[in-house]
């Protein structure tokens, strides 16, 4: 699958917004957005013309695509997904991207970012209500217990993160047991929740044309 290989400082740049890429570093004074909160390229400093409608909607859709980091093609997929069930579209989809494991598992300070989240995941490291789970768009319910695995509750990664993570608020739903290194997840994410600025009829208005 093809993945974002730029620098992802540049996305933050590019969608005017700090998305916390990069773990500690984006708490501090190096943080690339702090530094440079201009458009990354040659003309970066000189944009600021109007943009059309259409430009607006696929940023937005890049802006929330990067900040879980989708490919193109998971995005559509979990987009139709949210647009054929019950419910506001738009809230439907951030609802569901907020209960992927990777992100929960982010959420919960296990790892300084998504990206990171999804590798731990991907290799084994966690339990859900006793059992291995290994996809990362798993989608975690009321009553999921995510728990980090025994032979893996050494690992620096892991123990870095959960100390980082008071820097982050935890969400609501989300309650975390540091001792035991493990999150019960109380109830499902409600749009309040999301608290980055998101415009979510700017996507659905982008993937209606
Ligand atoms: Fe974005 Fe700053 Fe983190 Fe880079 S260091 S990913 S610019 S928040």
């Amino acid at each position: 699958m093809s993945r974002y290989r730029e620098s992802v400082c540049r996305i933050c740049r590019r969608e005017n917004l700090k998305l916390y890429f990069k773990g500690d570093r984006c708490y501090s004074d190096k943080c690339a957005f702090d530094r440079r909160s201009y458009p990354p390229g040659q003309h970066g400093q000189r944009r600021g013309g109007k943009v059309s409608d259409y430009g607006l909607q696929l940023r937005e859709k890049q802006k929330v695509k990067r900040m879980y980091g989708l490919s193109e093609k998971q995005f559509r997929l979990f987009f139709h997904r949210a647009d054929r069930g019950k419910g506001v579209t738009g809230t439907r989809l951030l609802v569901m991207l907020e209960r992927r494991l990777d992100n929960v598992v982010y959420r919960l300070g296990f790892a300084n970012s998504r990206a990171q989240a999804r590798q731990l995941v991907k290799h084994d490291h966690f339990f859900i209500n006793g059992g291995k789970v290994n996809i990362p768009s798993y989608q975690v319910s009321p009553g999921d217990v995510v728990e980090v695995r025994e032979k893996s509750k050494n690992i620096a990664a892991i123990s870095e993160a959960m100390e980082a993570v008071v820097r982050r608020s935890m969400p609501q739903w989300l309650e975390l047991d540091k001792e035991g290194m493990k999150g019960n997840v109380k109830t499902l994410p409600v749009r309040d929740d999301i608290t980055m600025p998101i415009q979510e009829n700017q996507i659905i208005e982008f993937y209606s044309k």
